[in-house]
Order: C-alpha cells, then structure tokens, then sequence
C-alpha cells in the first residue's frame, strides 16, 4: 500500500493510473477503522484494479467540538487493517492539506429538504461540512466508484444528491451496515463507551427492530413515541426515531404499508452520540 500525504503527489500518481484506464474505487473515512470501514474497502477490492481509502477526520463537519477533540485516532491499526484488507492507496492528509485558505468561507452547497431533518436539525451545518470535504476528495480521486455505508443513511441521500450534481459519472455503492455479534452498528465513537454503556447501547438495534416487527399500515406516531419511550428509560437521550420515506426521509405519518420505508434512530448515552437505521420493507 502506497501512502499519500499531498494533494499534489497523490493527484500525479492517480493522472498515471488514469492514462492507463485503471478502475478506480474510493472509500472516504476518518479513521478508527473497523470492519464496516473494512467491508467498504473489501467490496472496492473485488470491483476495482485500484483501491483508494481516505482517512481524514473533517473539522468542519462537526458541529460539537469536544465530539471533534474527542474522535478517536488508531492510525497504525488503521495502516495494518488496510494492507490486509488489500487496499492499494492510503491518502492521510493534514488539514492544510485539505483546507490552504482555512475552514471559514467555503461554497454552499444546495441540498434543500434532506439537509433540514434528522441529523441536518439536530447537528446545524454538519452536511455542509460533509459535502465540503467529499467534494474535495472526489476532486481529487475522479474514481470510478465511490463506497459508502448504509449505517449512515442520511449522508448516503446528501452525497448521493452532492455526487449526482458535481460528479454524475461516479457510482454510488452503498454498502450493508456491519454489526457487532449483539447488534450494535460498528462505529468508531462505540470505543468511547464505558462497559456498562456497551451493554446498554444494544438497546438501540432493539428498538429498531421493534420498530419494524410492530410496523403495520395507518398511523406511526404511537409506535414512535413508545420506542423513544423505551431508549429514555434504558438510559438514553433521544434526538430522534423517525419513521420516514427510504428514498427522500419525508416523515411517514400514515403508512399505506406500501411505501418503502426506513426507520432511523439518534440518541446519546451521556455524551456519546449514536446512530442507527433499518429499511422495514426493502
Ligand atoms: P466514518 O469513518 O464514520 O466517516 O465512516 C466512513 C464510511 O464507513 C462511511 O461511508 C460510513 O457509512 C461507513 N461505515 C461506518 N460504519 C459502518 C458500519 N458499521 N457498516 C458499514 N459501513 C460503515
């Protein structure tokens, strides 16, 4: 595996690949690997002659600094699960790197009603950010393919709609959430858990599934309102769970039982903030 740390080495090495007509395949990430990051390099492995993986942890996507000084940093565990992985190219950037005029001042970019629910509500600004620095990878990268995990649905729509308008000859992959033997989605901040908080946050792929056993046609509020019921008492302080459209997240208020829906769940244990989501009807 070749590593990367300037814009420009990185930009000449892929110009050579590109001549050549080598299938690209790009998974963006900020680290603290696990085996969902993995799973996306893996999948990249068998699509792609070669595999690109970003780590790069954006400051302007997080809307809370402590979750920012807090985000873990595994970078020689990260080196060595890629190389096994096969990955062919690391891109490890400083954030002058990614960022010469600064963090302030960047191009906005339209998302219209996505960029306004769930987690655009609840954490202002952090699509902005996303966007900013995927943006500016894929500037960089022109892969073939890009990767992306279902774990976070919402991102999924927003680059999906970002890449549409900016890059429409990359594909999309998106990739099935990898889990933990009890449930819990693999995440980087679940290493910010104490013990007895791990045992706890099972309870949010519980409720979801719940969620989904219970679903039927008619009105959703109740079976919303019991689920954030049952998180708050294990513990939990809920953002949201939302029952929602899977291809735009227009929250599902009366379900004919046959639109495709997902169900999408943010909550904290004390200040760690988690995410989760499972299509019902897919
Ligand atoms: P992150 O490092 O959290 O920005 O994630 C980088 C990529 O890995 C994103 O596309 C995520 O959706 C994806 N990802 C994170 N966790 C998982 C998981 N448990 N299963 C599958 N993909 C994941």
């Amino acid at each position: 595996m070749i590593i990367f740390k300037k814009v420009d080495d990185i930009t000449n090495f892929l110009s050579i690949a590109k001549e050549n007509g080598v299938a690209t395949g790009f998974v963006p990430t900020m680290g603290a690997l696990h085996n969902g990051h993995i799973s996306l390099v893996t999948k990249a492995t068998i699509e792609n002659q070669l595999v690109i993986c970003s780590i790069f942890v954006n400051p302007t996507q997080f809307n809370d600094s402590k979750d920012f000084e807090k985000y873990p940093v595994t970078i020689e565990q990260d080196i060595y699960q890629l190389e096994k992985a096969g990955c062919t190219v690391l891109f490890l950037p400083s954030v002058e790197e990614i960022y010469p005029n600064g963090l302030e001042g960047h191009r906005h970019f339209e998302l219209g009603f996505i960029e306004t629910i769930l987690d655009g509500k609840y954490r202002p600004g952090h699509f902005q950010g996303v966007c900013q620095v995927v943006h500016k990878l894929l500037e960089i990268m022109l892969p073939n393919k890009l990767y992306l995990g279902q774990k976070d649905f919402q991102q999924c729509l927003v680059l999906k709609k970002m890449a549409s308008i900016n890059y429409p000859s990359i594909q999309i992959i998106i990739c099935p959430t990898q889990r933990e033997a009890d449930g819990l989605a693999m995440s980087s901040r679940n290493s910010r858990l104490t013990k007895e908080q791990r045992l706890v946050a099972i309870e949010i792929y519980a409720t979801l599934q719940m969620v989904s056993n219970k679903s039927k046609p008619g009105n959703t509020y109740i079976l919303k309102q019991s689920a954030v019921q049952y998180l708050t008492s294990k513990g939990f302080k809920v953002d949201y769970i939302e029952i929602a459209n899977a291809n735009t997240l227009e929250p599902v208020e009366d379900w004919n039982g046959k639109e495709k829906i997902v169900v999408l769940a943010a909550a904290f244990l004390n200040e760690v903030r988690l995410i989760d989501n499972l299509l019902i009807n897919n």
